[in-house]
């Protein structure tokens, strides 16, 4: 998103005045979807000063609205808008080096109210895998929004209907309120507390008890707070900023200023005199230690108290993975055919294990002797397993105390011994699983295990974790078994395995580096494991997952539902959807109906800010990023409509997918998941490449 400035016209400097006075204001919008939102924060940049202007020690504290922390050459104290052992107040962010600049004063001035601030950032109430949730649905929001303001229920309904935002409804509720006094500002620990309460609350007058809350808080909003409070209740609070950037963010703060320093700092910019080079390799290093700990322990009540005692480079030594806490799992990246694997892979051993197509489990034995088993987002799926537990004490050795295994939960016909497809697993219930009544059975697949007995396996290579996995299990046939796999750097035998594995109704393959490169990596892209899927044997090309953003009302048969979709892809880089296609085929009759009954709670009155498209190809009804799709598509082609990747091949076209085709709806992605603007880019590349060769291509690639 790109910062706005809208210069407001014509004031005349008078530097000298001791009262500053205004000659160009800029205007930041810091969460782009309000394009007509009141100011939320102007800065002073006064010609030939301002922004580059040594931070004055007399300057004073920053009022709210001044508060700037993009400011070049941001001085943790002098530019914070609070002072030293104040609770922080409730401001807005932005980028990675607004946040990071907030973080640096929060660290400095109020500690204590960095947790808070994070999770406050991340919209979360806690660890996103305890899944804390408000409980406040957006009926409860408009009844607290008309009782704090005296406004009728009917007309905050109506124009939330009509601005498409209940927050700038109550924002402008809240400015004809008259108050007879004004009560305390609300801090960020405040509001954070006053969330987690609403939480926790339940039984019979929750509801109540929460709309009071609520109140408490429209009461004491100044400024823009209303918009925001109202937008974090109601889960929309979308100010840009994915889990990955946070976590940026707030390794360059506690580099820039290390945390534990007292007061006043010792330390203020710790990069201060390293080129910009080296600042930036230097940061994203320790980021790394940052993000690796986060994958492997994904708690900042546990991780930020420790970053705040011991500083970043201690994390590993403090946070560890832990069995029950589950981690990130390690992905695979899409190849082309053997060819490719064998040239990425180039010397290195490697194995390749059957892909199979289910659903990711991670299996966590903790010492009490519990199993906990977490889907690929760390939701916790342990109630849809009740058989997969059960059968857990056949299967381990006695040698096993406590473990972490990886593993894939895939439908299976007991009569016939033979995997069944996705879709069947699809139809088990996903809750409170009574084992007497499963009717899809599952048998578990293990490929990994990141945890043995008290130790952390993920900086193992492969072939040691994968002897530790075969030793401490074993196998039962239809319940319990390890992928099956080869390894061997034979192109002849890997494709014969490839097209066994999609006989035996797999996927296609996972290949693995098993001794150099070869640890669980989860924290930065890898090309450890590569993933070659049968969709490479028909000759035709990838799938993508896509996010859908908007829709086409139906013609002829489909009169009445959606006819076809708008489809982006994710671009994480810039954390915004890029459309990538309309997509019309591959839809049954039932598809449509689904998406259709689905997809119109979905409306919004105007694409997101931060959707990226062309008027050309805009869709009858704008729809909120909230569903992922699995599509396959013929080939890619450069596009001046479509915005997927955009100048990352050509400077002014995007990328389109040809001939696109829904294959099913992927609701173990979030759309954050969905596929990235670079991969798309990727794609287009590596398609580019074969093209070239022509008719000499080498055979294997178009397996
Ligand atoms: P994809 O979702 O297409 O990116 O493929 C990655 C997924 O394949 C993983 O998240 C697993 O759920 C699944 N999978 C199936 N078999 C394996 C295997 N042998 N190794 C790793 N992942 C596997």
């Amino acid at each position: 998103m790109s910062l706005l400035r809208v210069p407001v016209q014509n004031g005349v400097q008078e530097a000298d005045s001791p009262i500053k006075k205004v000659t160009k204001r800029s205007r930041q919008i810091l969460d782009s979807d309000d394009d007509e939102a009141p100011v939320v924060k102007e800065q002073v940049a006064a010609k030939g000063q301002g922004d580059k202007e040594a931070p004055s020690k007399t300057e004073k504290v920053k009022g709210q609205t001044d508060y700037d922390p993009s400011r070049p050459g941001y001085h943790p104290i002098d530019h914070a808008c609070w002072k030293q052992a104040i609770p922080m107040s409730f401001p807005r962010l932005r980028n990675i080096e607004t946040l990071s600049n907030l973080l640096r004063s929060v660290l400095l001035l109020s500690p204590d109210d960095l947790l808070c601030c994070v999770y406050l950032c991340l919209n979360q109430l806690g660890p996103a895998y305890l899944g804390m949730e408000l409980g406040v649905g957006e009926t409860v929001l408009m009844k607290a929004v008309a009782q704090a303001t005296g406004r009728q229920l009917d007309k905050i309904k109506a124009e939330a209907q009509e601005k498409g935002d209940l927050g700038l409804v109550a924002e402008s509720s809240r400015s004809n309120q008259r108050m007879m006094f004004q009560p305390a500002s609300l801090t960020a620990g405040g509001v954070f507390r006053k969330l987690k309460e609403i939480a926790s609350m339940s039984g019979n007058s929750a509801m109540n008890k929460k709309i009071d809350i609520i109140k408490g808080l429209f009461v004491a909003c100044r400024f823009s707070e209303a918009r925001y409070i109202v937008r974090s209740l109601a889960g929309k609070l979308r100010i840009g900023l994915a889990e990955q950037s946070v976590l940026s963010a707030l390794s360059q703060a506690v580099c820039l200023t290390p945390p534990g320093q007292g007061f006043p700092p010792a330390v203020i910019d710790a990069g201060k005199g390293m080129s910009a080079e080296s600042r930036r390799a230097w940061i994203e290093e320790k980021s790394l230690i940052l993000k690796q700990t986060y994958c492997e322990m994904p708690n900042y009540d546990v991780l930020i108290p420790v970053l705040l005692k011991e500083g970043i480079d201690q994390l590993p030594n403090h946070c560890k993975l832990t069995p029950g806490v589950p981690l990130r799992p390690m992905l695979a990246h899409p190849t082309k055919g053997v060819g490719e694997v064998m040239k990425k892979f180039d010397e290195a051993a490697f194995t390749c294990e059957y892909k199979y197509d289910g659903e990711r489990a991670q299996i966590h034995i903790l010492e009490s002797g519990e199993v906990r088993i977490f889907s690929r987002n760390q939701e916790d799926n342990t109630s849809k397993y009740p058989d997969i537990i059960s059968r857990i004490p056949k299967v381990k050795k006695d040698s096993v105390v406590s473990c972490v295994l990886d593993s894939e939960a895939v439908a299976w016909d007991r009569e016939k011994k033979q995997i069944q497809p996705f879709q069947v697993l699809t139809t088990r219930k996903r809750k409170d699983v009574d084992a007497s009544e499963i009717k899809v059975q599952v048998c578990v697949y293990a490929f990994d295990l990141l945890y043995l007995n008290g130790e952390s396996l993920v900086r193992q290579p492969l072939c040691r974790r994968r002897a530790l996995l075969r030793e401490s299990f074993s196998e039962v046939e239809g319940e319990f078994v390890f992928a099956r796999s080869i390894d061997s750097d034979n192109t002849d035998t890997i494709a014969e395995f490839l097209e066994q594995s999609v006989r035996d109704s797999c996927e296609g393959l996972m290949v693995k580096t098993l001794e150099k490169d070869a640890t669980y990596e989860i924290a930065k892209r890898s090309h450890n494991w590569l993933k070659l899927k049968k969709d490479y044997l028909e000759g035709v090309g990838d799938t993508v997952d896509l996010c859908v953003i908007g829709a086409y009302l139906g013609k002829g048969k489909r009169t009445g539902t959606y006819g076809g979709f708008l489809l982006a892809c994710y671009d994480d880089e810039n954390e915004e959807f890029q459309s990538v296609c309309k997509i019309g085929t591959g839809f049954k009759d039932e598809d449509l109906e689904q998406h259709y009954k689905f997809l119109k709670d979905h409306i919004l009155p105007k694409p997101r800010a931060y959707y990226r498209f062309d008027q050309s190809a805009e869709p009858d009804v704008w729809l909120d990023a909230v569903q992922v799709w699995e599509v396959k598509c013929a080939d890619l082609s450069l596009s001046p409509v479509y915005k997927a990747a955009m100048g990352m091949v050509d400077p002014e076209k995007g990328i389109s997918l040809r001939f696109p085709r829904f294959l099913r709806i992927r609701d173990d992605k979030k759309p954050e998941d969905a596929t990235t603007g670079a991969q798309i880019a990727d794609l287009y590349k590596k398609q580019q490449q074969i093209q070239n060769q022509g008719e000499k291509a080498d055979p294997e690639d178009y397996y």
